[in-house]
């Protein structure tokens, strides 16, 4: 097989460019902001930052609540809001519709709630309706865990569709935003939504490390009346900590990744946030056309515009999605994250979050489409960067 009409992998000028769905690509500036001196985090100093980091993160969230930030991944976020909302005992219901939707379930059981799992289709967004029926056959339900970009499968779906039926109920909704918000329209206190979580290396364009998460007044009142689960996740301690004039946080907080936070959502903030909202949209649309130039199949029913999953075409003798991953990370500097679960080999993602521009997902398809040929799919060269080209052009 000819290796393609691209150069490929040089000995030393080899250009790395990242597209999996967390981590992705970090801004020089704000990974500059990691090198410089360190200082002390009991200081007026590192309070400024974190009020300005709070307050812009309200923007991004769009929510008028405190933002507790937690040092930890994505996760941290996740086990908060299920050990301090919910009792053991309790009734939770979780949307599993694929890898992510699963880990609410298991924070769920891992601290002994009654857990109902809603089980969707993997590819399909959870509905309003299916939800308003869950709740309705559970009424003593406490709180609905969803994820609002379901990250294994690239699937969206309508969060506001959601807590406008969850808001009826005495329950809470809590969405795992994680590869979402930031990237997607999220509108935490205008949908009503009861909590909201996030992590720092998706859509934020920061390394992991720092995770995010809002509660409505709704949240409050259960969390303070819950014997939870938590010493070092209690969100009633960060909420002491953070409550102005504090703003501090309860534990020694990751303080140049705080620093990092200020410098990647002030770069948010001057674009726009309704912007970098179109602007994704525009790449994941960019690429979903490139797919289907190339005679390929975007895998959700609902895509998202975060992320992308697309199936992966019958390949020579027996290769893999994995393979056909390996081929573009290891000849031409693209690395594609593969598939979770059961989808492992099956599909592969490409993150259209934070930190990507145009040219980067034409070198993504031009990759995918050298990579395709290489692994014995036939291409006509160039017909998914023209579909690409012609997205991003309009
Ligand atoms: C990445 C991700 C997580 C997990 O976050 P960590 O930062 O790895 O702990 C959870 N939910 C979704 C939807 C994600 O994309």
């Amino acid at each position: 097989m000819s290796p393609g009409p691209m150069p490929q992998k040089g000995k030393f000028m080899f250009k790395q460019r990242l597209f999996t769905p967390g981590p992705t690509p970090v801004p020089e500036e704000v990974l500059l902001e990691l090198a410089r001196p360190m200082f002390h985090h009991r200081t007026n100093e590192y309070r400024k930052m974190l009020e300005q980091v709070t307050k812009d993160l309200q923007y991004v969230m769009g929510t008028t609540q405190d933002v507790f930030t937690i040092t930890g991944s994505g996760s941290a976020a996740m086990e908060a809001s299920v050990a301090c909302v919910v009792a053991a005992g309790e009734k939770m219901i979780s949307v599993r519709g694929g890898k992510f939707g699963e880990r609410w379930s298991e924070l769920g059981v891992a601290f002994g709630a009654k857990v109902v799992n809603l089980d969707i289709e993997w590819g399909l967004p959870v509905t309003a309706q299916q939800i308003a029926d869950a709740l309705k056959a559970n009424p003593d339900t406490v709180a609905v865990y969803i994820t609002q970009c379901e990250t294994s499968t690239a699937t969206v779906c309508d969060v506001e569709a959601i807590a406008k039926v969850v808001a009826q109920t005495p329950a809470l909704l809590v969405v795992d935003g994680i590869s979402s918000i930031g990237a997607l329209p999220f509108k935490m206190d205008a949908w009503g939504v009861d909590i909201a979580v996030t992590g720092s290396q998706k859509a934020l364009m920061l390394p992991a490390g720092l995770a995010f998460i809002a509660c409505s007044a709704k949240a409050w009142k259960k969390i303070s009346t819950t014997k939870g689960h938590a010493y070092y996740l209690d969100l009633k301690a960060y909420k002491k900590a953070l409550t102005p004039p504090e703003w501090d946080n309860p534990y020694t907080p990751a303080n140049l990744m705080v620093r990092a936070a200020m410098k990647a959502l002030s770069m948010i903030k001057a674009e726009g946030i309704e912007k970098i909202w179109a602007e994704t949209h525009k790449r994941a649309e960019a690429i979903r056309a490139a797919a289907r130039a190339l005679g390929l199949v975007v895998y959700s029913k609902a895509p998202s515009d975060s992320v992308t999953a697309i199936l992966v075409p019958a390949l020579a003798e027996g290769k893999t999605g994995d393979d056909l991953a390996k081929t573009m990370t290891k000849d031409y500097g693209v690395k594609p994250a593969g598939g979770q679960g059961k989808l492992k080999g099956k599909i592969i993602r490409f993150t259209t979050m934070g930190y990507t521009d145009s040219w980067d997902i034409l070198a993504a398809v031009g990759a995918l489409e050298c990579s395709l040929a290489k692994s014995g799919y036939k291409v006509e060269f160039g017909a998914g960067v023209a579909a690409a080209m012609k997205v991003l052009a309009s």
